[in-house]
């Protein structure tokens, strides 16, 4: 008799993040001060011009019934529609398919493009998912490790050194995810050229696209190197631009075979997303982008607040965060000390004495793929951002 549960589900780790945002949770419910860092969703509600839709959408019968597993044509059409406006690729309804958020589209594009043994190149640190969402199809990830040094980019050269004739596709996602890192316009291209050159697939994740700070433009890869378009796989969602991350509705634009088959997939495990969510989503995509901007000032103003207090601490090292909602702290320099009686040896130990002895939450870069950061994110008020930041430089002072 073989194991209770598959191999391939059985090695599925938890997501640390999740993890470690609901252990402070239960924390604070347990009336501890805790303040989290760990949150990957913006502190804001959903505007209401889009709840709005998804009420009136409640009462209308054609939402009660099953719709095509690829989505709502409306909103296909309406994403074709804002992806040109955004970022400029041109696409079609028949490019776009709607999933149950930027997560689904992230499985749907692995398990569209991957067998077993082939490679994807993933720069480290990556958010959780996607080696998860990798090893699931039988395929490995391949980490291409960035550092504070080089500003947490990968460059052509080490994507080269790691490339193999079993390297399918290369993971590209700016701005990043754990890191606040953007890659400039003339990275992209370099970096979508050797694509080209290597005949790679490119998955793009660009649910950050609208919050970038300062002089920080997104680009997308498919669109500054044309000829990558169509091995491209673009991914994105509504969770982040308009603080939606319970509605679940992200989607996936790629050439017509691997919507065509990402949708066969879907009619099979899913079927049609939420239709009253698909409403509300389309309510945003095809409205205005004020709300973003707003949050975007918020996010900027407490960013600048983390970036100032954590580069004040000495062996700390940090970056300005160009885009996303996270500060990656490297605390290198700190390890292998004693801190208030804490051995600290990696920062899966710091966020454990952090935890117990300042009450406060963030994720060790473990959870990333490389410990000696650690992530913490800015999307939470701006007393609770001070405080919590001001816990950190005392326990280390
Ligand atoms: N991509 C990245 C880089 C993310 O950070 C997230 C959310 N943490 C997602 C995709 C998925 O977002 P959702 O499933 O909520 O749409």
């Amino acid at each position: 008799m073989g194991p209770r549960i598959s191999d391939r589900v059985g090695a599925i780790q938890e997501s640390a993040t999740l993890a470690i945002t609901q252990k402070a949770k239960a924390l604070k419910a347990a009336g501890e001060p805790v303040i989290g860092f760990g949150a990957g969703e913006p502190d804001f509600p959903t505007p209401q011009h889009i709840v709005d839709a998804a009420i009136a959408a409640c009462s209308d019968p054609a939402n009660h019934k099953y719709t095509p597993a690829s989505g709502l044509p409306d909103l296909r059409e309406a994403v074709a529609v804002k992806t040109m406006r955004d970022s400029g690729f041109e696409c079609e309804a028949a490019n776009v398919i709607i999933t149950n958020g930027g997560k689904h589209a992230v499985a749907n594009a692995f398990a569209v493009l991957c067998d077993p043994g082939d490679e994807v190149l993933v720069p480290t640190p990556y958010w959780t998912t996607y080696p998860e969402a990798i090893a699931l199809t039988g395929a490995s990830h391949v980490p291409v490790f960035a550092s504070v040094e080089s500003g947490w980019k990968v460059t052509v050269d080490q994507l080269d050194a790691a490339h193999t004739d079993k390297t399918k596709a290369l993971l590209f996602v700016s701005p990043s995810n754990p890191t606040g890192a953007m890659y400039t316009r003339d990275e992209i291209e370099a970096i979508g050229r050797w694509a080209v050159e290597k005949d790679l697939w490119v998955i793009t994740d660009e649910i950050y696209e609208h919050l970038v700070y300062g002089d920080n433009e997104h680009h997308s890869i498919a669109v500054v190197v044309p000829e990558l378009a169509d091995k491209t796989l673009i991914l994105n969602g509504v969770a982040k631009t308009y603080a939606m991350t319970g509605w679940r509705v992200g989607w996936m634009i790629g050439p017509t075979d691997t919507i065509k088959a990402a949708s066969n997939l879907q009619s099979h495990v899913t079927s049609n997303v939420n239709n009253v969510a698909q409403r509300a989503a389309l309510a945003a995509v095809a409205g205005p982008l004020d709300a973003v901007v707003e949050m975007r000032e918020a996010f900027d103003r407490r960013r600048k607040n983390m970036f100032a207090m954590l580069s004040a601490v000495p062996g700390v090292q940090v970056l300005e965060t160009a885009g996303a909602f996270y500060s990656y702290p490297s605390f290198e320099a700190l390890l292998g000390q004693n801190i208030k009686g804490y051995q600290i040896d990696t920062t899966l130990d710091l966020a454990a004495a952090l935890l117990e002895d300042a009450k406060v939450a963030i994720v060790p870069g473990e959870a990333f793929g490389a410990g000696g950061a650690a992530r913490l994110s800015f999307a939470l008020g701006d007393d609770d951002l001070g405080e919590g930041v001001q816990r950190i430089v005392d326990f280390l002072a």
